[in-house]
């Protein structure tokens, strides 16, 4: 029967490459549940609104229309038929995105619509690999296979270096040290939905891993 493989962690713990990667070997879609709240933190911006201003953010959550495409060999997403794959990936939205993703209404609205694609997906009879904060404890406690990645501080603040400049923006080691921290900490202390680990979930340390290594010792919990 299809399955959901949660996969949670936070940022650089190489959750995104590895997700892709397994999604792609075991023949399932790919969800990037981080990307939904990048769009709609890139909508926010883009509206000029104050991302501080929960009330607001709260009350415009329901407005940008998202288009997310479950291909782990080509994940696409788009607001309002714009594609945002590139911009949600920048600091600019990277630094608003922890203000964003702690409202009530903005989870409210992309746990609800990242549990109908997963349900959708299965109806089709495919499997689905969902990455993000959240997975394993609240978008879906049932998935049979849960991981929680983490890693280093420093491996995770070079991984993260090396995705910034990828986008073409500059970064540093320990500018992405305290941008981390700094994300960490907001998403670890908000009321709804704090980053933890579900009980049920499987810890790995990626720190002392390459990705091969991550993908091979994810599939072999899937293989269980
Ligand atoms: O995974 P990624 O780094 O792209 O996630 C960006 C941000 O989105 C996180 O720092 C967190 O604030 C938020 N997020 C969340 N719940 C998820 C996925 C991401 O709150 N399931």
């Amino acid at each position: 029967a299809p399955i959901v493989l949660a996969m949670d962690g936070p940022s650089g713990s190489g959750k995104s490459s590895v997700s892709r990667e397994v999604a792609a070997t075991l023949g399932f879609r790919y969800l990037d549940t981080g990307a939904m709240y990048r769009a709609i933190t890139w909508w926010m911006l883009r509206e000029g609104v104050d991302v501080d201003d929960a009330e607001t953010v709260g009350a415009l959550a329901g407005k940008p229309e998202l288009l997310i495409g479950t291909d782990p060999t080509a994940p696409t997403i788009s607001v309002d038929g714009t594609d945002v794959s590139a911009p949600i990936r920048g600091r600019e939205v990277t630094g608003a995105v922890s203000a964003v993703s702690a409202v009530p209404a903005v989870r409210a609205r992309l746990v609800a619509m990242q549990q109908q694609i997963i349900a959708g997906t299965l109806e089709q009879g495919q499997g689905i690999v969902v990455e993000g904060r959240d997975i394993g404890t609240v978008v879906a406690p049932e998935a049979p296979v849960k991981m929680f990645l983490t890693a280093s501080a420093d491996a995770r603040a070079s991984r993260r270096t090396r995705e910034v400049l990828d986008t073409g923006e500059n970064a540093t080691v320990s500018e992405m040290h305290a941008d981390m921290a700094r994300r960490d900490r907001l998403d670890s202390s908000r009321a709804a939905s704090p980053l933890t680990q579900a009980p049920d979930a499987v810890l790995l340390d990626t720190t002392p891993l390459d990705k091969d290594g991550v993908v091979a010792a994810v599939l072999e919990q899937v293989r269980r």
